[in-house]
């Protein structure tokens, strides 16, 4: 699961298009038009956020190594507990499709 370079016009995660949307009907989520608006497909789209951001900041952590107060490491905090709730908002949406 992550921010792979998506093709304006179609979802990156369930693959619709304009012509050929969701059985129960969709629209873009985002303005580039590359994840629509599915809940399971917003639901991925918001957990990949989190973990590219949540990458980043392991870099900068690695790269202060020992400041366990730096803001690298509460962001790192903060950001773990936005992906456990994300990852539960994917796994509710995967029940409910
Ligand atoms: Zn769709
Ligand atoms: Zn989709």
């Amino acid at each position: 699961m992550n921010l792979a370079p998506a093709q304006p016009g179609r979802c990156r995660y369930c693959r619709c298009t304009d012509r050929c949307a969701c059985p129960e009907g969709c629209s873009w989520y985002d303005d580039q038009a590359t994840v629509c608006d599915s809940p399971l497909c917003v639901a991925r789209f918001r957990l990949a956020l989190a973990n590219a951001i949540s990458k980043l900041l392991r870099i900068g952590l690695k790269k202060q190594q020992g400041q366990r107060l730096s803001c690298y490491s509460m962001a790192a905090v903060i950001i773990d507990e936005l992906r456990k709730e994300l990852a539960m908002e994917v796994r509710d949406a995967k029940v409910a499709s």
